[in-house]
């Protein structure tokens, strides 16, 4: 298997109020994230999500705890600025508004901004955006306005802007969360794209539970504690537990596990539409 990407270890944190009371926001967290690996962090508002992220990408130091990316340790004050650009080169983060991630008036010199930040020649920023754009279905509005896009078009290239900087993992934090039914498929599935054809590894901050079970590895937090840690179909089969913590399960799960109680011998997974249909209609050739 191999080292971590990333190694999380006993990881606490807590934000200070003006008055100086502390916020405990992760408590003991440990968890490694292999290279590859596309994992979904689920979690209730406030579960400390995004300050995982924020930690994932240097924007805040662990209070303690151990955290180890790409086998650097990030020791507080003792890690370089210099050290710091070169781990953030390979971690790209995708934020929940488009809107707020586009700098330029056209799409292809917004790709090509991170690109030209990292000091990389000018025809390899060309050949990096043409690529960046084709990966995401998104040549045709090279030219194009980014304002003038859907928000789903508008967060493809965002990501392609990332992309363009050949990141080895990207954090996809709530990246869904703004767009419509259509965007949230076009995005999810550039996100699966570039995780199983690219292999870059993929953290996919999110609450919606049918996004989560399109990722190899689901992990819970609750209260910024690790709640589980295991594959979609695992992590829910506690349904209960996670309807208490203010989560559910996917809607497919859930009526497949309501059939199952009222006496149907439904076997299998059943994590998507799919899924379910095919349990269905073999439960219905059997009988
Ligand atoms: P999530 O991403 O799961 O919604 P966050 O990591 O954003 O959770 O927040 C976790 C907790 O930390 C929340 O209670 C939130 O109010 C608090 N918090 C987040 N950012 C700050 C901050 N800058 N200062 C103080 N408290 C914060």
């Amino acid at each position: 298997m191999g080292e971590p990407f990333i190694s999380v270890k006993n990881l606490s944190y807590a934000y200070e109020e003006d008055d100086g009371r502390k916020i405990q926001v992760l408590k003991n967290l440990s968890i490694d994230i292999m290279r590859g690996d596309f994992l979904a962090v689920l979690g209730h508002n406030g579960s400390g999500k995004s300050t995982l992220a924020r930690i994932l990408n240097m924007i805040l130091f662990a209070d303690s705890g151990k955290v180890v990316i790409d086998g650097k340790e990030i020791i507080p004050n003792e890690i370089s600025d210099d050290e710091i650009i070169e781990l953030r080169k390979k971690i790209g983060m995708v934020f929940q508004n488009p809107d707020n991630q586009l700098v330029a008036t056209i799409v292809e010199d917004d790709v090509a901004f991170g690109p030209e930040n990292l000091g990389i020649p000018s025809g390899e920023i060309r050949e990096r955006v043409d690529n960046a754009l084709a990966e995401l279905g998104m040549s045709e509005y090279a030219k194009h306005e980014p304002h003038r896009l859907s928000g789903g078009q508008k967060q493809r290239v965002a990501i392609a802007g990332i992309l363009a900087m050949l990141p080895e993992c990207i954090i996809f934090d709530e990246s869904t969360a703004m767009l419509d039914p259509k965007g949230r498929q076009e995005v999810l599935s550039a996100i699966e794209k570039i995780n199983r054809e690219k292999g870059i590894t993929v953290i996919m901050i999110t609450h919606y539970m049918d996004e989560a079970a399109r990722a190899d590895r689901v992990v819970v937090l609750d209260d910024g504690d690790l709640i589980f840690d295991g594959k979609p179909e695992e992590v829910f089969s506690h349904e209960k537990e996670l309807i208490s913590m203010g989560l559910d399960v996917p809607q497919c799960t859930s009526l497949i596990y309501k059939l199952r109680e009222a006496g149907f011998k439904l076997e299998g997974r059943c994590l998507s539409a799919k899924e379910c249909a095919e349990l269905l209609f073999g439960e219905l050739k059997n009988n």
